[in-house]
């Protein structure tokens, strides 16, 4: 199958595009990330920090969540 353009492409309108399709994504707990997901004209190096950045982003958030979790059960006296 040919995908027209195999390559991040920018034009008029094509910022309010991407910041709806990633509000989309991001609504339904998909975090678009590379070039393609946040089309953007990344480098490797970029693209890996990304992932980096976001792997450690959501492992704090699950450990504080599991701190809530935690606390709430000491409160309950579990
Ligand atoms: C010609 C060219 C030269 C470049 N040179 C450099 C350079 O010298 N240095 C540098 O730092 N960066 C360079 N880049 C940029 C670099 O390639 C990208 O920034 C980087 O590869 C983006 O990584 P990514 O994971 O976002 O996407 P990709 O590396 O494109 O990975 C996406 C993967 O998803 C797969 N995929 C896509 N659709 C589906 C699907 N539906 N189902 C399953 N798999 C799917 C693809 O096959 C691919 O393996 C170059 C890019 C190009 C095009």
């Amino acid at each position: 199958m040919a995908i027209e353009p195999a390559y991040v492409v920018f034009s008029l309108g094509t910022q309010p595009m991407i910041a709806e399709a990633q509000r989309f994504l991001r609504e339904w707990g998909v975090e678009p990330l590379g070039r393609y997901g946040r089309w953007e004209y990344s480098s490797m190096g970029q693209v890996m920090r990304d992932a980096l950045n976001w792997a450690s982003d959501l492992r704090s958030s699950m450990r504080m969540s599991r701190g809530v979790v935690e606390l709430g059960n000491i409160e309950r006296g579990q």
